[in-house]
């Protein structure tokens, strides 16, 4: 039993030892190019918490990962079979019954580690911050975390590319298709100015974009790659836990 993963704790483990942070851990099923499982974030979400986790336990960190939420807003993709797609009302609400059994249990400081880009939760956080004060509310996409120009050739992808596919062949090579199956991840660009160079957003149609299902190329991804990423992601990620778990709320500003 990993006493920081929940679905592994029993009630006797639980009962006496309090707990500083819930991890949630949020994740998509969703096609991910022609090679990798639609688990691959559920997968990339459940390995980076928990090991994040088990580095922050060492120093001393009282952290709790919950289980992994498995779906996440897929509303780009609603003509890519089997892409199960949660509104984000439907998130809110899920949160927002989490969030009121951490608060009442005096579970006061809670971390959403998205693992998907379709979800956004900062503008969940705000409303509910204000029904649950006492919660400390934050969020963090692993995917964010590190330059990826830096671990791979190909940074620019966005969805099964040289990044996911490395951190599969680490994780789970077991779920990957020979790379010379996948597609090349080629992905057309918005005609309107703005929303190509980032500084205007407007939802892309997936299916319209890309033939494969996956923006960025695959080809160059390693399990060697993967590794080094995964360790450094999980790193940078413990050194959050443990400056969340200890913070003091009434304290929050130098
Ligand atoms: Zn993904």
């Amino acid at each position: 039993m990993r006493p920081y993963i929940l679905a592994e704790a029993n009630w006797k483990h639980i009962h006496d030892h309090p707990i500083e942070l819930a991890i949630l851990p949020w994740g998509a099923t969703e096609a991910h190019n022609y090679h990798l499982p639609y688990a691959t974030d559920v997968i990339e979400a459940d390995a980076i918490a928990a090991e994040s986790a088990r580095l922050a336990w060492e120093q001393g960190a009282k952290v709790m990962v919950l289980p992994t939420i498995p779906f996440g807003v897929n509303t780009g993709q609603t003509d890519i079979l089997l892409d199960i797609n949660l509104y984000p009302s439907t998130q809110k609400a899920i949160l927002s019954d989490i969030i009121e059994v951490l608060n009442r249990q005096g579970i006061h400081k809670l971390l959403i580690l998205n693992s998907h880009g379709g979800n956004d939760f900062k503008t969940m956080l705000r409303e509910l911050g204000v029904q649950y004060p006492k919660m400390f509310l934050t969020t963090c996409s692993w995917f964010n975390t590190l330059d990826k120009s830096t671990y791979f050739d190909e940074p620019k992808g966005d969805h099964a590319d040289e990044m996911e596919t490395s951190l599969l062949l680490h994780l789970r090579p077991d779920l990957v298709l020979p790379l010379d199956e996948a597609g090349d991840g080629a992905a057309k660009k918005w005609k309107v100015q703005a929303l190509r160079e980032g500084w205007a957003w407007a939802e892309r149609k997936w299916s319209q974009v890309t033939a494969d299902t996956g923006i960025g190329n695959p080809k160059a991804a390693t399990a060697e790659k993967g590794k080094r990423y995964f360790e450094d992601v999980t790193q940078k990620i413990s050194g959050l836990l443990v400056e969340l778990a200890k913070l003091d709320m009434t304290e929050l500003y130098e």
